[in-house]
């Protein structure tokens, strides 16, 4: 039982390395700077399964950087989101760690309201779709978000 937990926690750190260091080359791509605490907040949201709110992530900083304010967590994930790394669910007011950050995609987000888990789903003709409507009524979308709410897979099996 203990060998399997360090099993996986070994697991868990070899998928954090790995998207630490996608991320990374991108940040090196694009010019900008994956400062440490930004590479915190990075690495706490590849461990958790679900979506979680800025404060969650505030105290999970702090065991890192002791000094963290709020406004310390807010700017790192303001920056996370503009490079496309993470998303926010704004009906939970949360945020999760986006499945493929490598590239630019629409988004739609199936939210559990039992684990918390968030499934992204990229469909762009949702996107195209909800743009076209948009415009029909002269309106200009600058920032378009999809989300649902339901039971995931996993805990419909688990009922
Ligand atoms: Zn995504
Ligand atoms: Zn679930």
């Amino acid at each position: 039982m203990k060998q399997q937990s360090t099993q996986k926690q070994s697991t868990q750190k070899q998928k954090t390395e790995q998207l630490l260091l996608s991320a990374e080359v991108l940040c090196q791509r694009r010019g900008v700077r994956l400062t440490p605490t930004r590479r915190e907040v990075f690495s706490i949201l590849t461990e958790q399964d679900g979506a979680v709110g800025a404060y969650d992530l505030l105290e999970m900083l702090k065991t890192e950087v002791p000094n963290a304010k709020p406004p310390t967590i807010y700017r790192a994930l303001e920056f996370l989101q503009n490079q496309g790394f993470v998303h926010k669910v704004s009906s939970s007011n949360s945020y999760v760690l986006c499945s493929h950050f490598e590239k630019q995609h629409p988004v739609q987000m199936l939210i559990c309201g039992h684990c918390g888990n968030v499934q992204e789903i990229h469909s762009s003709g949702i996107h195209k779709e909800f743009l076209a409507q948009a415009e029909k009524e002269g309106f200009t979308v600058q920032q378009q978000t999809v989300e649902a709410v339901g039971i995931c897979a996993n805990c419909q099996q688990a009922d």
